[in-house]
């Protein structure tokens, strides 16, 4: 099914030049870029990005992470890129993350692990509409790019 998921390079991944490694393996895998900002969030927004952590004992260390920053937010759009955008990412833990995902390769510490990937459809539609609340407007400059067939 296509659909679409949001991924956000996080300030570390900023902080040490990967934002071209990052999305050149979401762009070599086949998926395709629908939207893109860098921006950096406050505390309220990045509270609300993760509030489903907010019980946590790292929230209030993920959000100071997420605020320090630059991060480069996403829109990726294709064939299951949600469960495909979280094997390319790889698990949370940068320890446990297999070589070859974006985590195993380029992280070390899970407070510290370079990029954000919605994990469910529901996520996905919550996160796309907080961080590009302008929609479809923003990325009709993408519509060309769209239209080139990548599925087959
Ligand atoms: N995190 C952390 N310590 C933990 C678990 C998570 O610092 O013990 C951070 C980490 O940056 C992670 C984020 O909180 O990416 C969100 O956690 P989640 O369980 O949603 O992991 P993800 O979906 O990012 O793999
Ligand atoms: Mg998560």
């Amino acid at each position: 099914m296509v659909e679409q998921t949001f991924i956000m390079i996080k300030p570390d991944g900023v902080q040490r030049g990967l934002i071209a490694e990052i999305i050149s393996r979401f762009e070599k895998k086949g998926f395709t870029l629908r939207a893109m900002r860098l921006m950096t969030v406050d505390k309220s927004f990045a509270e609300t990005h993760y509030q489903d952590l907010s019980s946590k004992p790292f929230f209030a260390g993920l959000v100071s992470y997420i605020m320090s920053g630059p991060v480069v937010a996403m829109v990726w759009e294709g064939k299951n890129v949600i469960a495909t955008g979280r094997l390319l990412i790889g698990a949370t833990n940068p320890a446990q993350s297999a070589p070859g995902t974006i985590r195993g390769d380029l992280a070390i510490d899970i407070g510290r692990n370079v990029i954000h990937g919605s994990d469910s459809a529901e996520s996905a539609k919550a996160e796309i509409n907080l961080w590009f609340p302008e929609g479809d407007k923003m990325s009709d400059s993408m519509r060309d790019v769209r239209s080139i067939p990548y599925i087959a």
